[in-house]
């Protein structure tokens, strides 16, 4: 096939505005690249794919990067810059695309206008939605979309698909990695990690009190997205329990990532799937979480990690001190056999062929 990726509108590819999603769409393009597929990506101006999607071509397109959704009210109405990098790049898609020959068009953005153009356009959209319910407009025009062919859909998690209102049952395709990006290490040091965007739905406070209680530092890998947030963090807990290592590309990431005991990993949100949570069991770190969301699928208590009743910090503090039990090698094997960059192309393919099917 010869398809057309269109990233989020949050900002450059590599600059961690877009959160998961950006490490999703390396994967993902690489992976179909492996499997014989023609990629093109269409993402906003400054954005560099990793080298191994050198055979991907790059289209784009400057504009005033959207708002992130999970930060407004959920029954706020939809706002779009005047010159907006999300209407850009979907105009280019439907000025460019059909003529491009594109077979389909692969949305990661969870933004309401590509999911309101679909039934209209005039080539195939396929949206993998990225979020769970943030904002009462998108979840209409999602239902809506479903309603009128939900083939067009396809979820990271169960838990993250349950937030919608779907006719059927929803294609789940989980998430994949480039094994090779992290290396396994053996053995752990005393020290914590948490990784993610610094903000609120993060829940980084509730980490920062377990390390606390238990006298370990942790190490926080991730965009100060929310730099009075993270003020308020750090002035929870006793100095030097929290250490700042920065947002870093993945290899510097999974070095310093990997000695770690464990991954405190800690939403308040439905957290869609949780990229974090399997590039720490990648690295052989095992991952003590909440029952929610993503990461209530992807950790096995008592194999990979550690699952607690959401928001229950006592019964974090007390998981993480099981979890010198866990095989650091049994995390590793997991994502290989669940996880890995070559499943998650296998399952899109199936997706995108499946819904290019007359109906
Ligand atoms: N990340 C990174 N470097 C860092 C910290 C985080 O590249 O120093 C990436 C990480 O690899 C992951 C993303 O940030 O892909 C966070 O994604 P996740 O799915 O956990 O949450 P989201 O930000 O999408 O809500």
């Amino acid at each position: 096939m010869k398809l057309l990726v269109v990233a989020s509108p949050l900002g450059p590819l590599g600059s961690g505005a877009g959160g998961g999603v950006e490490l999703t769409l390396a994967n993902l393009v690489v992976g179909l690249l492996q499997r014989g597929h023609g990629l093109t990506v269409l993402a906003a101006e400054g954005s560099v794919l990793p080298p191994d999607a050198a055979a991907a071509d790059l289209w784009t397109c400057p504009g005033t990067p959207q708002a992130s959704l999970q930060h407004q009210p959920r029954e706020a109405p939809i706002t779009i810059a005047a010159d907006g990098l999300l209407p850009r790049l979907w105009r280019r898609v439907l000025a460019e695309g059909p003529a491009a020959g594109f077979d389909a068009v692969l949305n990661l953005s969870a933004d309401w206008l590509p999911f309101w153009l679909t039934p209209t356009a005039p080539l195939p959209i396929f949206h993998l939605v990225s979020m769970g319910s943030v904002q009462a407009a998108l979840d209409r025009e999602i239902a809506e979309l479903a309603r009128w062919d939900q083939r067009r859909l396809a979820f990271h998690s169960r838990s993250q698909a349950a937030d919608f209102d779907l006719p059927a049952a929803p294609v789940v395709v989980g998430n994949g990695f480039d094994l090779q990006a992290y290396r396994f290490c053996p053995q752990s040091e005393p020290l914590l990690g948490w990784v993610g965007r610094v903000a609120p739905e993060k829940g980084l406070e509730d980490a920062a009190a377990v390390a606390a209680s238990l006298g370990l530092p942790l190490a926080v890998w991730g965009l100060r997205e929310d730099p009075a947030y993270a003020a308020a963090v750090e002035a929870s807990v006793p100095a030097g329990t929290l250490q700042w290592r920065g947002f870093l590309p993945t290899a510097e990431l999974q070095a310093q990532l990997g000695p770690c005991r464990a991954l405190l990993n800690t939403p308040k949100w439905n957290e869609a799937y949780g990229n974090v949570v399997v590039e720490a069991l990648a690295c052989g770190v095992p991952v003590v979480a909440y029952r929610r969301g993503g990461p209530g699928e992807l950790v096995q208590p008592g194999i990979t990690g550690e699952l607690v009743e959401p928001d229950d910090r006592d019964a974090l503090a007390e998981a993480v001190g099981r979890v010198e039990r866990i095989e650091r090698a049994a995390c590793r094997r997991w994502v290989e056999q669940h996880a890995s960059r070559a499943v998650l192309a296998e399952r899109l393919e199936a997706w995108l062929q499946a819904g290019l099917e007359p109906q």
